[in-house]
């Protein structure tokens, strides 16, 4: 649906220019076009002269036109979304990640079910549902494989389970390559040139996009820089390592060097993600309160962070770095002026150009909200598994 694609990207956009831009003939477009008017997923808008000749019609998307469900699957949260032709955020929903995969298929379901009665959208008017879960995943199968911190997550049939549990068709994709797909529908900078998304939350994991596709990878895994070495020194990993990324950015690492260094209570909870979690929120309070040890704490896990972000932002030859996670929001103090400073003093390709430093375009339910526009990238992408005859009748 290169046509659907264009015509939502355009804000207004003729049947001429559309034949200008696609290649295709006139009457290929009207007949598209027609269809796309059927199926009430374009409306005609107001009426422009361009040059000579008659006034043409402007074409625009009608984001009620159909919608997509998200939902990501985090230690701490699983968040669903139910977003609309456009991508916006119609309804949310977050609830504390409960122990086990049958429960949060439970939950999903039960969040879907209160989503599509809050906003009155009939099922019908639902293209699929896209879920995004930490990696590595088994697309074929449509199987998450072990998450490691996912208490009771081994070899799951999560998109199955899902979609037997919601009746929708399922996508299944990388917590990272959804938040990717999410900055690419809201991002006009990244359309064109390389850009990296980093994702921290308990773990760290990266994606890349070139002139607005995701780069996937052979398995659709790619991204996976939890053990770059970013400090000798650093903390231990459970690989055995020290200084990995995931380890450096990790919620524990952070609370742990809190606690060390006298800026955290040690009687602090942090044996579950929530509590880590928690505890971590507690760090950023007292470093945004003027403490200068938590402040410290994280300037040194963002450092690390920055080294690791030069390093494949040279690899890929990155003009863009977006950054963003359940954690960002947070972090994003401390953070964006190390990544920033680092970038700006390290990168090799420092001369060639800068690189831009931002936080996500789309906020916290990134994982999710990119979850449903994989679902919409399908219907808007000419594949034999897209939206081919359109979504199903209301
Ligand atoms: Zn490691």
């Amino acid at each position: 649906m290169v046509v659907l694609d264009q015509i939502r990207r355009a804000d207004g956009v003729s049947r001429v220019e559309l034949a200008a831009s696609t290649g295709l003939a006139l009457q290929t477009i009207s007949n598209i076009v027609s269809r796309l008017l059927d199926q009430r997923l374009v409306v005609e808008g107001e009426r422009r002269i361009e040059g000579r000749g008659k006034p043409r019609t402007m074409l625009h998307l009608d984001p009620q036109g159909a919608y997509a469900l998200g939902v990501h699957v985090d230690p701490v949260v699983v968040t669903a979304v139910l977003v609309d032709l456009d991508g916006g955020v119609v309804e949310r929903q977050s609830i504390e990640t409960p122990v086990g995969p049958d429960a949060v298929v439970e939950a999903v379901a039960d969040a879907v079910s209160v989503m599509l009665e809050a906003a009155t959208v009939e099922r019908d008017a639902v293209l699929g549902l896209g879920v995004a879960a930490p990696g590595p995943i088994d697309l074929a199968s449509g199987r998450v494989i072990h998450p490691p911190l996912l208490e009771g997550w081994l070899d799951v049939p999560l998109r199955d389970a899902l979609a037997a549990a919601t009746g929708f068709d399922v996508i299944l994709e990388k917590d990272v390559s959804a938040a990717m797909t999410a900055e690419l529908w809201r991002g006009n900078r990244m359309l064109t040139g390389t850009s990296l998304f980093f994702y921290t939350g308990f773990g760290v994991a990266a994606a890349i996009a070139h002139d607005g596709e995701l780069f996937a990878g052979t398995s659709r895994n790619a991204g996976e820089i939890g053990h770059l070495i970013v400090d000798s020194d650093g903390p231990l990993c459970w690989c055995g390592q020290r200084g990995c990324i995931g380890a450096s950015a990790a919620p524990a690492t952070i609370v742990g060097e809190a606690v060390v260094r006298g800026s955290l209570d040690p009687r602090t909870p942090q044996r579950t993600p929530r509590e880590l979690d928690a505890a971590l929120t507690a760090v950023c309070v007292s470093a945004a309160g003027g403490d200068e040890v938590a402040s410290d704490v994280l300037r040194t896990a963002a450092r690390r962070v920055a080294r690791g972000i030069t390093v494949v932002a040279d690899l890929v030859d990155a003009g863009v770095v977006v950054l963003g996670g359940p954690s960002w929001e947070r972090l994003a103090p401390t953070f964006v002026p190390v990544v920033r400073a680092e970038l700006a003093e390290h990168a090799t390709l420092r001369e060639m150009h800068a690189v831009e430093v931002l936080g996500s375009a789309v906020g916290e339910s990134v994982g999710a909200v990119g979850a449903a526009s994989r679902v919409l990238d399908d219907a808007f992408t000419p594949r034999p598994s897209g939206l081919v005859g359109g979504p199903r009748r209301r």
